[in-house]
């Protein structure tokens, strides 16, 4: 498929979050997707903060290594920024956000990665992550605790190991450099695509939309359709043997295209030291979207807290199932009982009969048999008795049935 040598960089805020904590950029060498976390208005802060500190690094660089390093350095830089402003606003300890750059040189692409944002590579309509993400659940993985399909359902698969923030003053980054082919469609998203959409569905846009743009949106459409829970942010980097992926101008979406909010009113608010100065490992955390586990030992501990938590949902569902199933058959041998206590007068092969139970059935259930077929012939009674026993006549008891037999064998027709 030829691609048209071109980018793309689609943000939406999904259908569920008040705000997009996502920021995206396509430039000329450049190309990010930064997902930020954070409770009070610190998201999407963290996010425009990094990606515009980053877009710093949008130039020609002479070879990719230079590039991997501008790029890391970059990210580093970043990091630093937001420990400064969280020192400035106490307000947004605790943001963070992930990031995944790529700079283009030439046939080389470098490309520097933390978090659960990923950079995809579609070459010849196969689809592969390049990114590893640095999640809770995926280091339990790699170290033989938990398999891949425990992972896919544990409680905190989107807890991350790894983001810039005011956490960690020197976080590590992933960096690497990687060889690119004309046709190569470069994909770099947020969670917020990559949680919802399948990535065979992905790998299918990517295959039959050449369009950049269009293949973009339809990539965020397909996490819309999917119910969008979160942000999501696609950027698209096409590249064709002209050697140009440039997006001109350079494209900003997410929140880092929009001003930031928090400055106004920080006069306001009370100087602290930065949590990074005063606990190197430890900060305060105000929401539970990243941490730094401290040992083997504490993460052990958080293993078996989910494992006892997944059994005891477990047990608690099977007895609330078990007491349902019960409640229900109690509920169904009572109501039957009670039909029973019932009798009517009604029809069975032309003869007058006694019924035991209810005329109404339940679906198949029927609610009522015959109890005794009188000699009594339907054609022995007038057209008025007739239609009344075809219709059935109820009665209280057997007694009472019986004597509404007795009284339609008197009126019978001589
Ligand atoms: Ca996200």
């Amino acid at each position: 498929m030829a691609t048209t040598g071109k980018s793309a960089a689609v943000s939406h805020v999904g259908k569920i979050r008040a705000n997009n904590q996502d920021s995206g950029y396509a430039g000329q060498f450049l190309f990010v997707v930064a997902d930020g976390m954070g409770g009070h208005a610190g998201g999407d802060v963290a996010s425009a903060i990094a990606v515009r500190r980053i877009t710093e690094t949008d130039r020609q660089y002479t070879s990719p290594n230079d590039a991997e390093f501008a790029l890391r350095a970059a990210l580093l830089a970043a990091n630093s920024l937001l420990a400064e402003t969280v020192f400035e606003h106490g307000e947004l300890t605790g943001m963070g956000t992930t990031v995944s750059g790529m700079l283009r040189v030439d046939d080389h692409v470098a490309i520097a990665h933390i978090g659960d944002s990923r950079i995809y590579l579609h070459r010849n309509g196969i689809l592969k992550q390049v990114t590893a993400d640095h999640t809770f659940v995926q280091r339990l993985v790699d170290s033989g605790r938990i398999t891949a399909e425990e992972a896919a359902v544990h409680p905190r698969r989107s807890v991350l190991m790894r983001v810039l923030g005011d956490v960690d003053a020197s976080p590590e980054i992933d960096t690497t450099v990687m060889k690119t082919l004309p046709g190569d469609r470069w994909l770099i998203c947020s969670d917020g695509l990559s949680s919802y959409v399948a990535e065979d569905k992905i790998q299918a846009v990517l295959t039959s939309i050449s369009d950049s743009q269009e293949a973009a949106e339809r990539l965020v459409k397909e996490s819309l359709d999917q119910g969008a829970p979160d942000n999501v942010t696609v950027v698209l980097v096409d590249i064709d043997d002209t050697g140009d992926s440039s997006h001109v101008p350079p494209l900003t979406v997410g929140s880092a295209a929009v001003p930031l909010v928090f400055e106004a009113d920080s006069a306001r608010r009370p100087l602290r030291l930065p949590s990074l100065l005063l606990h190197p490992l430890k900060a305060t955390q105000t929401d539970d979207s990243h941490f730094e586990p401290e040992s083997d030992e504490y993460l052990d501990a958080l293993i078996q807290e989910d494992r006892r938590r997944a059994r005891k949902r477990r047990v608690s569902w099977l007895a609330f199932i078990l007491i349902s199933i019960a409640a229900i058959a109690a509920a169904c041998v009572l109501g039957y009982q009670f039909t029973q206590r019932h009798y009517f007068v009604g029809a069975v092969d032309g003869r007058v009969a006694i019924f035991q139970g209810v005329q109404q059935d339940i679906g198949p259930i029927k609610l009522s048999h015959v109890y005794k077929t009188t000699t009594l012939d339907l054609d022995d009674l007038s057209p008025y008795y007739q239609q009344q026993v075809e219709t059935t006549l109820n009665a209280n008891s057997l007694a009472e049935a019986q004597g509404i037999v007795d009284r339609l064998s008197d009126a019978r027709q001589r």
